[in-house]
């Protein structure tokens, strides 16, 4: 028996894109900016609830598209300021969403800073040694629709959560691209998704509250410098040389720091401001003096801010984290030349918060048992 032919996402559908082809079957233009705002604005999870559109212009929508591409199956909220989503996708695939709360001094956590981490690729082709997501390699890339879909999916947690809900902003206040997967090893479907939930049609999300990590594809970073939206930027150093870089990130072969660093500079000098270093701390791979000392000189001369983070270990792999002096001393060389930098304190390591973590553990407890155990 052959499936039928997959629909296409109303959340990868542009204005654009949804006018003509509203227009193709004789619908008047407004139509697609009815449509449009029941989705972002007023965020309805079923076709029914359009009640303005015609009964048969309903039925054709559904038909045509698929209203939601993502479904949540799994929701973590942890100890801590980090909750976890869970979204299964048409094919079966599970991608990740967090949303990290960062509480402000004597308000409720209603009113906290909420940053939303969302995933580019079902795993990541990348394979740095350290990381979950790339350890069974790429299955596939995310379209723009299953990019959108993590948002809203946020966006009706937080709306059920909070009383203000239903407030014509987007409930959050940065996305940050970081989940699975290289976001630049999927160009165009994130450009797409982005421009979707930049639109004033559509989330109405800034362009400055969004940035886009990297483990380093410098002719995508080259690229990325000359769209009209000015992203941020934060690039997964994670070595401050070459040879400790290329030991845990293959991706340093292809692009070495005498390339990566310039491509950096030429982004930040386009957009006119500070790019993220991204340094993971790991137990005697990247945690030396030397190595702080190189970090600092890169962030000083690419007036980069540094954000160092502890390494979240992994189950079956072998990498730790610094002991905790070892991270303050790590940080206080860059500190001491008056680098911006900060040591994260660790959000959501309860519930495997970082990259990639959940959902390696949910596709094991689905695995069927190994023969004989
Ligand atoms: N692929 C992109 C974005 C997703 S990874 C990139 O590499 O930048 C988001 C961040 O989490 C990266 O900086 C990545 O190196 C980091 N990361 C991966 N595994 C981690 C772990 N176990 N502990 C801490 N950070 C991790
Ligand atoms: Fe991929 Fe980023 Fe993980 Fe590297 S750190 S394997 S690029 S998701």
């Amino acid at each position: 028996m052959t499936r039928p032919p997959e629909r296409p996402a109303l959340t990868g559908e542009t204005l654009d894109s949804l006018t003509a082809r509203l227009r193709e079957r004789g619908e008047p233009a407004f139509r697609a900016r009815q449509i449009l705002e029941w989705m972002y604005k007023r965020r309805v999870r079923s076709w029914d609830e359009m009640t303005n559109l015609p009964k048969a212009l309903r039925a054709w929508l559904a038909e045509t598209f698929e209203l939601m591409p993502a479904q949540l199956v799994l929701n973590r909220q942890s100890a801590d300021v980090t909750d976890k989503l869970l979204l299964e996708l048409g094919d079966g695939s599970l991608i990740e969403t967090v949303i990290i709360r960062a509480p402000q001094e004597g308000v409720g956590l209603e009113h906290s800073r909420k940053t939303i981490c969302i995933s580019t690729q079902v795993g990541c082709a990348m394979g740095c040694v350290f990381c979950a997501s790339g350890l069974a390699g790429l299955k596939r890339n995310l379209t723009a629709g299953e990019i959108v879909a993590q948002l809203l999916q946020v966006c009706h947690r937080e709306d059920a959560r909070t009383p203000r809900a239903r407030a014509e902003l987007a409930s959050f206040d940065n996305i940050v691209v970081m989940g699975m997967g290289e976001p630049l090893a999927n160009y165009d479907a994130l450009l797409e998704a982005l421009r979707i939930l930049n639109a004033e049609w559509g989330l109405g999300f800034g362009a400055r509250r969004i940035t886009i990590s990297t483990s380093g594809l410098v002719p995508k970073i080259t690229r990325l410098a000359e769209e009209d939206l000015g992203f941020r930027l934060a690039i997964s150093l994670h070595g401050a040389t070459d040879e400790v870089r290329e030991r845990i990130m293959p991706v340093n072969r292809a692009y070495p720091l005498a390339e990566l660093l310039p491509a950096v500079r030429a982004f930040s000098e386009r957009h006119g401001r500070m790019v993220t270093l991204e340094f993971i701390l790991i137990e005697e791979v990247n945690d030396s003096d030397d190595q702080a000392a190189r970090l600092r000189d890169i962030a000083r001369d690419l007036h980069a801010h540094v954000n160092l983070i502890p390494y979240n270990t992994v189950a079956g792999l072998p990498w730790k984290r610094p002991s905790l002096a070892r991270q303050e001393r790590f940080a206080g060389v860059l500190r001491a030349a008056r680098v911006s930098v900060t040591l994260r304190r660790e959000k959501g390591h309860d519930i495997d918060a970082a990259c990639g973590q959940l959902r390696l553990r949910t596709e094991r407890d689905r695995e069927p048992a190994a023969a004989g155990g």
